[in-house]
């Protein structure tokens, strides 16, 4: 008789988890909180929806931080390759975008893969349902449970169960963290949770806001605490936001937390050596407007001007060499993050001493943690699905191994 497994939380790395474990024999029911399952999945779409990235695997692991050494067993065991294997398979080819980045073809939304996915969830046999909030631990292995549409509460005793609640962003999802009360009551450390991924605030001035608004900056490169990021940035009325500076939230969230002022250097002319920018910068000014000769002499059109003169000191632009320095350094200080729910992804959760190398709870065994649940963070390009997939695999993988061994 096959042992019966619960996942709670059906997001990507829950469902993973759910339907790995199902094709190898076990009887797997998911039971989420929310009226249906992926929704955070679903919302993954805003912004270009990409599930992976081709980067080889010594960068690919890089890219979560201090915790590259337990990605490394993660990626290698549920790599991109295997991750767009299984996409066909679901019926959904990818292809690898100019960024590196895995996108599906036939420009197939989250809702599309979803669909797919959840068809082949039910052919092979594995139980949902949805409005079955989890509350906590109960004796002897059990699971309490409340079913939200009939306000009963439920215990059950799984073999072994998976945990894939998320993080703590875009609540409306059911990413809410209030799991963490579950695990800390039986002294399971949780890392406080923090944005990441998330714009950045600058106190602009109100002729700024209200001159600029939201803007684009194309082609430009953000450095911060050491490290360099190409892309394209938004100038909003609270800050900036895209790629390049979410790529920086860790370090700055890092810094902001020391109460010490946060400074981003950004690179208007990243294509340019700072010799060439000068150069460019000897043609005479006769008279010209800095916009105009900006735009003449380096192609920089609005809203650099503006936003030079709301950053820089007033004659920082009086000598070419003055001026190529700030074009290619503009000191941007952060005053802070945004809200953790508007974030992409969640920092902090389920402290990784708390786990063993299969992801099972070291203080209760049995139960395996997977997703954005556990302290982990990376960047936006494909990493975070890339991660909660890996991890799902190898929580799956986990319970296998631990309950043959129970046998
Ligand atoms: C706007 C946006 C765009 C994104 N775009 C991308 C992208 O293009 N590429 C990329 O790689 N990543 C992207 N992400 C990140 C990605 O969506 C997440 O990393 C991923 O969904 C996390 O998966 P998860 O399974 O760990 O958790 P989640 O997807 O958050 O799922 C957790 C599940 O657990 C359930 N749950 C929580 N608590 C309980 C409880 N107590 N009882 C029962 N169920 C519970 C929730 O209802 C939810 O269904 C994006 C995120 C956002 C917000």
């Amino acid at each position: 008789m096959p042992s019966e497994i619960a996942v709670i939380g059906g997001g990507p790395a829950g469902l993973l988890a759910a339907q790995r474990l199902a094709e190898a024999g076990y009887y797997v029911t998911i039971y989420d909180a929310q009226p249906t399952v992926g929704r955070k999945f679903l919302v993954a779409g805003h912004g270009g929806f990409n599930l992976s990235n081709a980067e080889p695997l010594p960068t690919f692991e890089q890219r979560y931080g201090d915790r590259h050494g337990h990605f490394r067993d993660f990626l290698s065991y549920f790599s991109p390759t295997a991750l767009r294997d299984w996409l066909q398979s679901l019926g959904i080819s990818t292809f690898v975008g100019t960024s590196g980045r895995i996108f599906p073809t036939d420009d197939y939304k989250p809702a599309h893969v979803l669909r797919a996915w959840l068809n082949r969830l039910h052919t092979l046999g594995v139980q949902i349902k949805t409005r079955h909030r989890w509350l906590g631990f109960a004796p002897n292995q059990g699971l309490q449970l409340h079913d939200e549409a009939t306000s009963q509460p439920l215990t059950i005793y799984p073999a072994a169960t998976v945990l894939a609640l998320g993080g703590a962003s875009w609540t409306k999802t059911g990413s809410d963290g209030q799991w963490t009360t579950a695990l800390t009551r039986i002294g399971i450390r949780c890392v406080p949770f923090g944005p990441s991924n998330c714009g950045a605030e600058v106190a602009w001035s109100a002729f700024f806001r209200e001159k600029v608004g939201r803007a684009p900056l194309k082609n430009i490169a953000l450095q911060g605490q050491g490290q360099t990021v190409r892309g394209e940035l938004m100038l909003t009325e609270y800050g900036l936001e895209g790629t390049p500076v979410y790529a920086l939230t860790p370090g700055l969230r890092r810094v902001l937390a020391t109460q010490a002022p946060a400074e981003l250097l950004l690179n208007l002319k990243p294509d340019l050596s700072p010799e060439q920018v000068y150069q460019k910068l000897q043609a005479p000014r006769k008279g010209k407007s800095l916009a105009a000769y900006l735009e003449k002499t380096l192609r920089l059109g609005p809203p650099v001007p503006t936003l030079l003169r709301e950053l820089a000191p007033p004659a920082a632009d009086a000598t070419p060499q003055a001026l190529a320095e700030l074009l290619q350094r503009l000191p941007i200080p952060v005053s802070g993050l945004r809200p953790l729910e508007e974030a992409i992804s969640t920092a902090g959760g389920v402290a990784w001493e708390e786990v063993n190398e299969h992801l099972m709870l070291q203080r209760r065994p049995g139960v395996f943690v997977a997703g954005e649940m556990l302290d982990w963070e990376a960047p936006t390009g494909g990493y975070l699905l890339q991660g909660c997939f890996s991890t799902g695999a190898w929580a799956a993988r986990g319970i296998d191994l631990w309950l043959r061994h129970q046998q």
